[in-house]
């Protein structure tokens, strides 16, 4: 017998092939599958006579099949449909494009109901491409307001219509988390009343009100999630670390540059955090290149001086390998030993360590970066897993860099008393709460306290989102940039510039400069034909384009160490041009690279250009951002945007206007679904269900009284998955 829980693959119509389809969208059970919301609706609600039609409207008409034919196009080849419908007032075309199969149903004397748009043309009035179905048939695809289903390859709305309405009746059987008095308070439908206002609903305000009931439900759980870590998080305490001014002050002065005062008012305010015996739980939000490497450093600085330990982590082993440069190069001065921990390098022992020790035999100070081949040569600074961990658990190590694997494996510290996670433009709610939760139970050696949590993100988030995601904490923002920044000159460039762009491109290579090469291939349907179009892209460029020069290539299929290889290569000149696909973080820091080309540019969101468009401008020396894009009007529109601002919270906020919120923040990485992303710029609904989380935790604040959301929220938690 089935039920609400049974899978889908036991749902006779829908069988393994479509189960595994909706399995890519999350999509596992029959109440799963309820719970797939439409985003929006076409309203064919309204039928008319024929007579009453006209060019513009959106209708739905009755009446019956009187002529049918199918048409081939001597020209472009297309295969059109025609139908003549009637009803008692008139005749009215119907029109189809290359839909042969419409015609094979569509036969005189059948009864049909058609939904759409109105055209016309030489002939008149007609409905082009309208949906149809038989008159016979309860209206499902016309003749109502018709919604509009999240679709993915092989899976049309059409059929999403189908068999919702056929697994509705299971709808009864699901039970709702939101306790009912909160319901009431709020006005807002039960689970069961709400599903069956968003899959049919009779007017636009029951979908409205269903779509609402299941945003609050949504930014209810998610206000849920963090706030109930806020309340562990605040019955722990913390060492308090004594803000050392003069040391400070040293480190400053030894910098090569200034700090913007952005730069210094966050760092103050994370030393002043950590003076406190309450856990620091800070959010650091600077846009790429706004410096957050320093104050990171800063506040590593004033723990280690104290005696404690510090851990970096990175999203990525390259990222944690150029945060280790980075930073040995600024502690140069400073007696501190630092590790660097990942398992990129496990075909050869499994985990390969890398450490410095400032107090022996290493002179950074003339030499570039160069860091890494030193240490190779280095013997003695070559060290096994054991050896290192034994360093970590004994207290010589201060500062360990790594990436997320830090602190899920079980490593055992002397003394940590900050952890820092560079988020980098991850910044899903579901994962920060989990890796807090992972920095309470972490093995930090000191009894009865937990670390002090700072995270970095690179993704500028505009206000209303941060209050949304963000408010259990506190923020700090780098809204300025370093001064010395040129601004980046960034150009659509649409196909007849290609060549010129082409050959501009050469000549500043030939100037000794670098350049990347991002195309996008993000889907995850794609993945497969990934390694195919990459190398194929990378042939053209090298063979047809720039035969002269050295490029590399760069895609998600290759082995970490094969990617941290290509990237280090690239860095040290040994190649002009890096091509990479979008699906690798290209999150690298080579400041020789002052060109940043963007194939496609229209298929991304702005946010994302910036992001890439940070990869460059890395120095003072001038540098370019090439967007490539097909020439229709509307994508050039947007992406004027990013000739026109420099500034990646300018850019957020035009996303986020252009977009959504969904769209922005991409479902995907945020665990939100769509239907609540609409209304997270609606601050209002926020803040309802940011006061009745409260409410909720201060009644029961383990959430035992309410199982139902507790078994949610446990859901919710455990949909995380670092990589
Ligand atoms: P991000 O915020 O993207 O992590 P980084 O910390 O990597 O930025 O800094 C980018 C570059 O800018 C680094 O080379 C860093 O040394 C340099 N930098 C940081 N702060 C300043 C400053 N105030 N003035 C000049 N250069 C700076
Ligand atoms: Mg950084």
């Amino acid at each position: 017998m089935l039920n609400a829980d049974s899978k889908l693959e036991n749902v006779p119509r829908i069988g393994a092939k479509y189960a595994a389809i909706l399995g890519k969208l999350g999509i596992e059970t029959i109440k799963d599958f309820l719970m797939h919301l439409p985003f929006r609706y076409e309203d064919y609600s309204e039928r008319i006579s024929i007579e009453n039609l006209s060019t513009d409207m959106t209708a739905t008409v009755m009446g019956e099949v009187v002529k049918s034919k199918l048409i081939r196009t001597w020209k472009k080849k297309i295969l059109i449909t025609e139908c003549h419908i009637k009803d008692d007032t008139g005749i009215v075309r119907a029109v189809w494009f290359n839909q042969p199969y419409v015609s094979d149903s569509l036969v005189e004397g059948k009864g049909v109901r058609i939904s759409g748009k109105i055209s016309e043309d030489k002939k008149g009035i007609y409905f082009a491409n309208p949906s149809w179905e038989f008159s016979s048939r309860t209206p499902t695809n016309t003749g109502r307001l018709v919604p509009i289903y999240p679709e993915t390859e092989g899976l049309t709305s059409k059929w999403i219509r189908w068999q919702i309405q056929l697994l509705f009746k299971f709808a009864s059987q699901i039970e709702d988390p939101i306790p009912e008095n909160i319901l009431s308070q709020l006005h807002l439908p039960n689970i069961k009343t709400a599903l069956q206002y968003a899959h049919f609903p009779k007017t636009l305000k029951q979908a409205e009100l269903a779509q609402k009931r299941f945003a609050f439900e949504q930014m209810f759980m998610l206000q849920l999630v963090s706030q109930s870590i806020k309340v562990s998080w605040d019955k722990q305490s913390a060492v308090q670390i004594p803000f050392d001014e003069k040391l400070t002050k040293d480190f400053v002065n030894s910098l090569p540059f200034s700090l913007t005062n952005a730069q210094k008012k966050a760092a103050f305010q994370i030393l002043k955090d950590m003076e406190k015996p309450r856990p620091m739980n800070r959010l650091l939000n600077g846009d790429v290149g706004s410096g957050k490497t320093v104050v990171a450093a800063m506040a590593s600085l004033s723990a280690i001086n104290s005696g404690f330990q510090v851990a970096l982590m990175a999203p990525t082993e390259v990222l944690a390998r150029q945060h280790f440069e980075s930073i040995c190069k600024l502690f140069k001065d400073n007696k501190i030993n630092i590790a660097l921990l990942t398992n990129s390098y496990r075909e050869i022992n499994n985990f390969k360590f890398q450490t410095l020790n400032f107090e022996s035999s290493l002179n950074l100070k003339n030499s570039n970066l160069k860091i890494d081949s030193k240490i190779k040569q280095n013997k003695s600074s070559q060290l096994s897993r054991e050896d290192l961990l034994l360093k970590i658990k004994n207290g010589e190590i201060n500062l360990i860099i790594g990436t997320h694997a830090l602190i899920q494996k079980d490593i055992k510290f002397k003394n940590l008393a900050l952890v820092i996670v560079d988020e980098q433009h991850r910044f899903g709610v579901q994962q920060r709460a989990y890796l807090q939760q992972e920095a309470i139970n972490i093995d930090d050696g000191i009894k009865g306290k937990i670390p002090h949590f700072l995270t970095m993100t690179a993704t500028p988030i505009p206000r209303t989102l941060a209050l949304a995601f963000f408010g259990n904490l506190n923020l700090s923002v780098l809204d300025e940039m370093p001064k010395n920044r040129k601004r980046i000159t960034t150009k659509i460039v649409g196909a007849s510039e290609r060549n010129s762009t082409y050959e501009f491109v050469r000549n500043e290579i030939k100037n000794g400069r670098q350049a990347f090469i991002i195309f996008p291939l993000v889907e995850e349907s794609q993945k497969l034909s990934e390694l195919k179009a990459a190398t194929e892209e990378h042939e053209r460029l090298s063979k047809n384009v720039f035969p002269d020069l050295k490029l590399a290539l760069l895609h998600g299929r290759l082995k970490s160490n094969e990617k941290e290889k290509v990237m280090q290569d690239f860095k040290n000149k040994k190649y002009d041009i890096l091509v990479s696909t979008s699906v690798v973080e290209v999150g690298i820091d080579v400041p020789n690279a002052t060109i940043m080309i963007i194939e496609d540019a229209d298929r991304f969101g702005l946010s994302q250009l910036h992001q890439f468009r940070g990869r460059v401008g890395r120095n003072d020396l001038q540098s370019y951002c090439f967007l490539f894009a097909k020439s229709s009007t509307l994508s050039k529109s947007r992406l004027r945007a990013m000739e026109k601002f420099s500034s990646g919270f300018d850019i957020a906020d035009q996303d986020l206007k252009l977009r959504g919120p969904g769209e922005f923040l991409g479902t995907r990485q945020s665990g939100i679904p769509d239907v609540a992303m609409q209304h997270i710029s609606n601050v209002k609904l926020i803040e309802i269900a940011h006061e009745y989380a409260e409410k909720t935790l201060k009644e029961s604040p383990d959430l035992k009284k309410f199982p139902l959301l507790e078994k949610e929220i446990s859901k919710f938690q455990k949909n995380v998955h670092l990589e």
